[in-house]
């Protein structure tokens, strides 16, 4: 019996990967699998990622005859990693290392190539969930060079269009690949074998950094990918917000949540809080939703008279469901009248309160316009708003 069968549940997921080549493109000494990128083997990149991930039940690594003990000293103590000796070439290779998982069969299987490091949870995570509704699924980029072919010994163009760079691992529902090994001879990839069957393929988004290491030159690229912060995981977005409210007989503003008295009102269909309507805009802006009227229009009545938290607290909301949350805010409240300053803090400790973020995070300020134009002559107030999100 397998070390893995006994915790390898009915329903689940196994990788292969492929580290059995000798590397004949690399110029000679070590295979690339071996060779170092950021401080560990090539191999121990993909093999560590597939471990970090839930989904995966057994890691099958095949290594070139007589390589076990050397790659065991390589990777990390592990139960769910079984190291399996592959063939004279890949497809050999990969035809043991789905035979290792034959006597216990997963319901998916990735197969992966070692000299793929840059692998990450996220691509493994699209291709898994893709064979809940497909046989085969494989990350893939789109070609962004022209494309031309050589095979008649002249040089003629081929439309790129349709056309896309597969990589992988590739993944298969297990029934479709199980028996397309036994007669294979050679393939371009693994998908290649389940192509003709009629399997229905999909393709997941690709990754410039899990490009394969081919050449020497090939490891610095590689290496620099995979140091750079991905776009795809984190992302920063600026916004900016503008509001204007004319002033109207009354008794009192209501700027950034704070009622301040006055010898006017602040006209609007809501509480007209000029503050918090450019903040609003600002996170909405940040995130691309539009803006405030688009939200709340002025001809509903259910905002008449509504407090802007409302408001506020529906951007955030709306930039929480697209997984960015607000890192700090700064509004500009301009104006001649009232003065802000006394206000400045408890309009901060509001502010901070609705999106939910830290004191420190949040500044007020204010400023006159010297006594020029309509706000110099007090017949209104104006704010902007900055804020950044974070994903
Ligand atoms: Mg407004």
């Amino acid at each position: 019996m397998l070390k893995y069968e006994a915790f390898f549940p009915a329903d689940s997921c196994a990788a292969v990967v492929v580290a059995a080549g000798a590397s004949s493109r690399m110029g000679g000494g070590e295979p690339k699998q071996y060779q170092t990128l950021g401080g560990k083997s090539v191999l121990q990149w993909s093999v560590e990622t597939m471990l970090q991930c839930e989904n995966i039940a057994v890691v099958v690594v095949v290594v070139a005859p007589g390589q076990k003990a050397r790659v065991a000293g390589l990777l990390p103590a592990d139960d769910r990693i079984l190291l399996v000796e592959g063939g004279a070439s890949r497809t050999e290779s990969v035809r043991n290392g789905l035979a290792a998982l034959a006597g216990r069969p997963p319901t998916k299987v990735l197969i992966h190539d070692a000299a793929r490091p840059g692998l990450s949870l996220a691509v493994l995570e699209e291709l898994i969930s893709a064979l809940d509704t497909a046989d085969a699924a494989a990350p893939a980029l789109p070609m962004t060079d022209a494309v031309k072919s050589t095979t008649t010994g002249a040089v003629h163009s081929i439309p790129r269009d349709g056309l896309v760079r597969v990589q992988t691992p590739q993944a298969f529902r297990w029934s479709a690949i199980a028996n397309a090994y036994d007669n294979a001879s050679a393939a371009v990839d693994d998908l290649a074998l389940v192509e003709a069957s009629g399997a229905r393929v999909v393709l997941t988004p690709g990754r410039p950094e899990l490009m394969k290491i081919t050449h020497a030159e090939d490891l610095a690229i590689v290496e620099k990918l995979i140091s750079a912060p991905a776009p795809h995981t984190s992302a920063m977005r600026i916004g900016t917000g503008f509001d204007v409210h004319g002033f109207e007989p009354g008794d009192a503003v209501i700027l950034c949540g704070v009622r301040i008295p006055h010898t006017k009102k602040l006209q609007g269909h809501s509480d007209a809080d000029a503050g918090w309507h450019a903040l609003t805009d600002a996170i909405l802006g940040a995130a691309a939703l539009g803006d405030i009227g688009d939200h709340f229009p002025p001809s509903d009545p259910q905002w008449k008279g509504a407090n802007s938290l409302v408001f506020l607290k529906h951007a955030v909301k709306l930039a929480a469901d697209r997984g960015l949350k607000v890192v700090n805010a700064d509004i500009t409240l301009l104006c001649e009248k009232p003065k802000i300053a006394p206000h400045r803090d408890a309009m901060r400790v509001a502010t901070a309160e609705a999106l939910g973020i830290d004191l420190s995070c949040v500044s007020v300020k204010a400023t006159t316009t010297e006594k020029l134009g309509f706000l110099g002559r007090e017949e209104g107030i104006a704010a902007q708003a900055v804020v950044l999100l974070a994903g």
